[in-house]
Parts: structure tokens; C-alpha cells; sequence
């Protein structure tokens, strides 16, 4: 994997993709899927599991095979789809 540099938008200079905060202005940096989108993931994953625990004679262990394999699938597509997301927060002062 190459190193990669970001642009920080509060003070313009290069950073190393991967730091978690400005060395600059000290905003802190995020990177990949954001939070709501994983609860979006989770919760038909959790569903599908209870929903199919039901149906499987209430296997636990399929119940939870399942799930996390729904989750495993959304998981990989928001990871596709966020791959290049970078969040620059400065804290206010
Ligand atoms: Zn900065």
C-alpha cells in the first residue's frame, strides 16, 4: 500500500493519510464509514438473526451465522463505498 496525503481545509497543509489529528490546527481526522451507516448495518443484521433464530429451530449458532454474515456483506459494501472519506473536525474554541 502507498502512502497517501490528504489536504487539511482549515490551514491547507499536506498530511499523511492515517494521522488522526492536524499537527497544524489540531482538527481531528476521520476516515472510512460513519457511525450512522454502521447502526443502518447492524440493525437488519440483528433483525435477520432474531427473525431467523424462529426459524431455525432456534439454533443459536445459525442465528448468529446469519447475522453476522449480513453484517459482514453491508459492512464490505459501506467500507467500498466510504474507502476514500476523510472528515476534518476542529474543535471550537
Ligand atoms: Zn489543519
Amino acid at each position: 500500500m502507498s502512502v497517501q496525503f490528504i489536504i487539511c481545509p482549515h490551514c491547507a497543509i499536506e498530511l499523511r493519510k492515517g494521522i488522526k489529528v492536524c499537527r497544524s490546527c489540531d482538527a481531528t481526522v476521520s476516515y472510512g464509514v460513519p457511525w450512522p451507516y454502521t447502526m443502518t448495518a447492524l440493525l437488519p443484521s440483528i433483525w435477520l438473526a432474531i427473525a431467523s433464530h424462529h426459524f431455525f429451530y432456534d439454533s443459536l449458532l445459525v442465528s448468529m451465522l446469519i447475522g453476522s454474515t449480513l453484517f459482514g456483506g453491508l459492512w464490505a459494501m459501506l467500507s467500498m463505498a466510504f474507502d476514500d472519506r476523510v472528515v476534518f473536525r476542529r474543535a471550537t474554541r
